[in-house]
């Protein structure tokens, strides 16, 4: 039977360019990058190469990147140390970000008694700006947090506009940019953002590995305490090989971007327009959706909701319900209660998501096993 996979947003296969890199670096570069003989200056000149390459890719200065184990820690490190140390007592964010931000906000919510507002969500599934502003006129120390593209409907946030009305209110603006990283242009020196966060297994590079970019000036303090590792920020033996896979995953990434990011719009495209022929009464969470993510509402009954998901499976077809971190769960998804009304929030949605490696026939089957439930 082919496999076939169709839940990009939930992480993304290695090029095979990305596993040659990383099976070079576990061969051949073993040393401390810490370490100063030949071995150990070896490895560290392939951690600052990556990170030079990956600065290039984003616009920012090297210096202002941070290698961390995720983007989970990165915004975790972010929004504590933003209220520890640079004194922010409120944060601003909405109700369907990931919830690696939400449970974090909720956390120094309780933890340090700092105020929490959510911007109003509007029926596109985008983030109503007027209410931000209203939002932003109160006095306070701010930081804003909002995703750029939503992991569950595909919503695409204004990261420019976002920013410039966050910093004319002197507020901080953290993005978790983990679906947008390697599949939309970034000049991070040119943009108001203070923060982002990414990981690189979700644009084909591995897992356990991601980064933080923290605008120059702004001192946050140490994530993890102990050796002068990532300018003594986050301590501990950097994971050379996975740095070194995920700059090769980014560079290929940007390198390929234009004719990749035409071929899965176009592949988005032919999966509405074969959906809409076979299932008239389809409908599409979100609007003007980023390339690559299409959440829809079938028009089957609710009883059938727990049997989508398993039925492609076992037809051997991976798509999912929302976030893979919530796909086993029963509940409603979190983003999708926000768009949808309760009767419609009861009836089977599906997350389709695409990389360049899935084809037409992958959309054909996925419509021909939809037809069989
Ligand atoms: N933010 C978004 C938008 C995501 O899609 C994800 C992963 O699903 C994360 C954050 C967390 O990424 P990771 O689990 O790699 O830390």
């Amino acid at each position: 039977m082919k496999r076939i996979y169709l839940d990009n947003a939930a992480t993304t296969p290695l090029r095979a360019e990305v596993i040659t890199e990383m099976t070079q670096v576990l061969q051949n570069d073993f040393g401390n990058p810490s370490s100063t003989h030949s071995f150990g200056r070896s490895s560290k000149t392939i951690l600052e190469t990556s990170r030079k390459s990956i600065a290039k890719l984003m616009g920012c200065a090297a210096q202002e990147l941070i290698f961390t184990s995720n983007a989970t820690e990165a915004t975790n490190w972010i929004l504590t140390s933003a209220v520890k140390d640079l004194k922010v007592n409120r944060i601003i964010t909405s109700k369907i970000e990931h919830h690696a931000t939400l449970y974090t906000v909720k956390h120094l919510q309780h933890q340090y008694n700092i105020e929490v507002d959510y911007v109003n969500i509007l029926p596109s599934g985008g983030i109503d700006m007027t209410h931000l502003v209203n939002l932003l006129s109160k006095e306070a120390q701010t930081l804003v947090t909002l995703m750029q593209v939503n992991n569950e409907i595909g919503t695409v946030l204004d990261i420019e506009k976002t920013g410039r009305i966050c910093h004319q209110h002197q507020a901080l603006f953290h993005c978790d940019t983990v679906q947008s990283i390697g599949k939309t242009e970034f000049i991070l020196h040119e943009l108001p953002v203070d923060f982002i966060v990414a990981s690189a297994h979700k644009f084909h590079g591995p897992k356990g590995i991601g980064f933080a970019y923290v605008k120059k000036g702004i001192a946050l303090q140490p994530l993890l305490f102990g050796g002068e590792q990532e300018k003594g920020l986050r301590a501990g033996t950097e994971a050379v090989h996975q740095v070194a896979g995920m700059a090769k995953a980014l560079e290929l990434s940007y390198e390929h971007l234009e004719s990749e990011r035409n071929y899965i719009s176009e592949l988005k495209k032919y999966c509405i327009s074969q959906l809409e022929t076979q299932f008239p009464e389809i409908k599409i969470n979100g609007e003007a959706t980023f390339y690559n993510i299409l959440n829809i509402l079938l028009p089957f009954s609710k009883e059938k909701t727990a049997m989508i998901l398993f039925n492609l499976d076992m037809k051997g077809i991976a798509v999912s319900r929302g976030s893979a971190c919530q796909s086993g769960s029963a509940k409603p998804s979190h983003v999708l209660a926000e768009i949808l009304t309760e009767e419609d929030l009861k009836k089977p949605s599906l997350r389709i998501s695409f990389s360049h490696y899935n084809t037409k026939e992958d959309i054909d089957a996925l419509i021909d096993g939809l037809k069989g439930i």
